[in-house]
């Protein structure tokens, strides 16, 4: 069967993503803002979700524990000190302006966010670029 001259974007196939370009970001979905979002706790503080103090004196795992009560964080990687965030039931960041598709915590937001998708990512210097339908 012959294959179909158009492929779809699939944030989950690295190999469906575009070259990326800094202009793409004013255009695009923010498919990168569906991903999961695995964060460290520097990131955390940042956020504005842990306080500094806490951070220093308090066991990880402890404020791993507050956080997914809180349903901020989905899960926590002890080995790699990793927080994996909650999302909303669309896949969407909860920090992701659901209308214009733009971070509600653009300064402060995390250290993956800044660097995808150059350094991190499915597919580094790739992105699964979806544009914003025109109004
Ligand atoms: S914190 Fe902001 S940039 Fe990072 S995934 Fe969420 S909405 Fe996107």
């Amino acid at each position: 069967m012959a294959k179909p001259s158009i492929y779809l974007v699939d944030v989950d196939r690295p190999d469906t993503w575009t070259k990326y370009r800094k202009d793409m970001c004013d255009r695009c979905m923010a498919s990168c803002c569906t991903m999961p979002l695995e964060i460290k706790l520097s990131d955390l503080v940042r956020m504005e979700l842990v306080d500094p103090f806490e951070a220093e004196h308090e066991d990880i795992k402890q404020i791993a524990k507050r956080l997914t009560k809180a349903g901020v964080v989905d899960r926590f990687n002890n080995k790699y000190g990793l927080f994996t965030m909650a999302r909303r039931a669309s896949g969407d960041c909860n920090y992701l302006d659901a209308k214009t598709r733009r971070c509600t915590i653009y300064d402060k937001r995390p250290q993956t966010c800044r660097n995808h998708p150059q350094t991190v990512g499915g597919r580094p210097g790739y992105c699964a670029f979806r544009a914003k339908e025109s109004a």
